[in-house]
């Protein structure tokens, strides 16, 4: 099962094992658990701290479980075979298992140890799903240091049936205790979060502590880092609240066009901007949302940000980069099925609409891009397209084009994605040409209709928005309010991209160090009124 050099890789790695290990492995007579086997004993080979044996009773065949020898107590279980994407997990759920201590803040660390009640998750991920390793190392983390927790973490590919008893149509689709708990990705503090009922209290509370900031960036994708280091590199207090610490990248699979780097990955490059961020003096709150802007009263004075938790932070200049996220077709049906047909991630929920039929939404590069994709997966693909023509490049169309089991329909305008009540059925839309309404018969619907920016949260605050919500900008990214400025998609800049996001960003914070240093802080302010 493992080539040469994952062989080779995967022997290096198990010599970090603190202590033994035990796979104990439930298999059928069927090829993927002697494939299953076959693997298991190869990890034992490469080690004397890991043991397999496969003698397990448990009833997801083939499957396995990883666990210290020392504390049976901490397992994590494995459905079908991590390998594809997620043979990076397995590696560390055997280091975690074996005492590897992993790299994460102690206080998560605390945090997970610390929780009460019984967890007992269930996980389907596919091999292709860039989003499903996160939740699968976030799950296995619990798991593994809180024996109340337990993970089971299951291949959908090999559990078809399981799947679709279940409804699974998304994937990462995590359960909790038999209820369905969370879809898409998720961070181990984001689930932490959502367990620990006291976490958004304990974290508005150190929040509300936090003396002003001279530059506080809200979002945290690539504009927000870049404007972030730039202005810790002039000394500046700053600080970064973020949602989502990595924004859109996280959910970006290859990247080609970050020049000086030919090829990269969206989470390798999130990661990236977090360690260049921790190289500096800024202060990261993660997973907190900006709710409410109050500007400041009088230039140079305090703007204030409220987060949901109820923490007001206030800072002398402001960044927002609060990015952009998938548009909705706004359609009776979309909600209603949303994960139970309805995606928005091709690499990731294509693979479960093997052999099916579904519509990829949109003729754009993003929509022809899916087409593409899924037509190499799934039975059949219907693009829909509300113009009279694709908008897309003229090569991919023409790949698009070149494919037998893709269906083209322009001047068609979906006017509802239809379902039996459990799950997608079909769609109905308007030929604008004709004025008729026809039914395409479909189990998924994939819509890839653009972006629309985060910038709800601003809307009565004064600050200038576009008719698209965009916030408005000038060529030094500044808004239409002293001290505040702007960077990336959440931005009237033309042309959506990563790199003109961090340039963006790069930008706002050398306007923000502008304004700063023409604007006496608000001490000195007071100073002079007093003199
Ligand atoms: C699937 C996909 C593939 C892509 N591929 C490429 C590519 O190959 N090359 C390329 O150059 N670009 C690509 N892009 C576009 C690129 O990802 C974006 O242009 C870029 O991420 C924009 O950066 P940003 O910092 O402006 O916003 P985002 O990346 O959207 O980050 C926004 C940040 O703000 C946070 N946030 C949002 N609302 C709030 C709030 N109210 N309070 C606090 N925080 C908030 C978010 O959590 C996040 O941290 C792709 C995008 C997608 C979706």
């Amino acid at each position: 099962m493992l080539d040469a050099n994952m062989t080779a890789q995967l022997k290096q790695y198990l010599g970090n094992l603190r202590e033994p290990i035990e796979l104990v492995a439930s298999l059928g007579d069927d090829k993927k658990s002697a494939d299953t086997r076959e693997l298991l004993e190869e990890i034992a080979a490469l080690s004397d701290k890991v043991s397999a044996s496969f003698d397990g009773d448990y009833e997801r065949k083939p499957s396995f479980i990883i666990r210290r020898a020392s504390d049976a107590g901490k397992w994590v279980r494995f459905g079908g075979l991590p390998m594809g994407h997620e043979f990076t997990s397995l590696v560390l759920a055997l280091l975690w298992a074996g005492g590897h201590p992993p790299k994460v803040e102690q206080d998560v660390l605390d945090q997970i140890a610390a929780l009460e009640g019984e967890y007992n998750f269930e996980m389907y991920f596919s091999l292709s799903c860039h989003n499903c390793p996160d939740v699968v190392q976030a799950l296995t983390l619990l798991a593994l240091f809180n024996t109340k927790v337990t993970a089971t973490l299951i291949e959908g590919g090999t559990f078809q049936d399981e799947v679709e008893k279940r409804n699974v149509m998304a994937v990462p689709a995590t359960f909790l205790n038999g209820e369905m708990f969370a879809s898409g990705k998720m961070s181990v503090e984001e689930i932490l979060q959502k367990l620990d009922g006291n976490a958004s209290a304990r974290a508005a509370a150190k929040i509300a502590d936090k003396d002003p900031f001279e530059v506080l960036v809200i979002g945290g994708g690539p504009a927000g880092a870049s404007a972030a280091i730039y202005t810790a590199r002039k000394g500046f207090s700053t600080g970064i609240a973020a949602e989502r610490f990595g924004g859109q990248v996280l959910d970006t699979m290859g990247i080609e066009n970050f020049i000086s780097v030919p090829y990269t990955e969206g989470p390798k490059l999130a990661a990236q901007l977090e360690s260049h961020v921790g190289e500096y003096d800024v202060d990261v709150m993660n997973l907190q949302k900006a709710t409410k802007l109050t500007p400041a009263s009088e230039v140079g004075g305090y703007h204030e940000v409220e987060l949901e938790n109820g923490a007001v932070l206030k800072a002398r200049s402001l960044i927002l980069s609060t990015g952009a996220r998938w548009r909705n077709l706004g359609v009776p049906g979309e909600f209603e099925y949303r994960n139970r047909g309805v995606a928005y991630c091709p690499h990731c929920d294509g693979p479960l609409f093997r052999g099916k039929r579904v519509a990829v939404i949109g003729g754009g590069n993003s929509g022809v891009e899916a087409a593409i994709d899924l037509a190499g997966i799934v039975g059949h693909v219907t693009l829909i397209e509300f113009d009279s023509q694709l908008r897309a490049d003229e090569v991919l169309q023409k790949k698009l084009r070149s494919m037998s089991n893709v269906d083209i329909l322009v001047s068609a305008q979906t006017t509802e994605i239809t379902g039996d009540g459990e799950r997608v059925s079909g769609l109905v839309y308007k030929d604008r040409e004709s004025g008729k309404e026809r039914k395409v018969e479909l189990e998924g619907v994939f819509v890839q209709i653009g972006l629309v920016p985060n910038t709800e949260w601003l809307k009565d605050s004064g600050l200038e928005l576009s008719k698209f919500g965009e916030i408005a900008i000038d060529h030094k990214a500044a808004t239409n309010l002293p001290g505040v400025f702007a960077a990336g998609d959440a931005t009237t800049v033309p042309y959506k991209q990563i790199i003109i996001a961090m340039g963006e960003g790069s930008k706002a914070a050398l306007s923000a160090f502008d304004y700063l240093i023409r604007n006496p802080a608000p001490t000195e302010l007071a100073a002079e009124a007093a003199a």
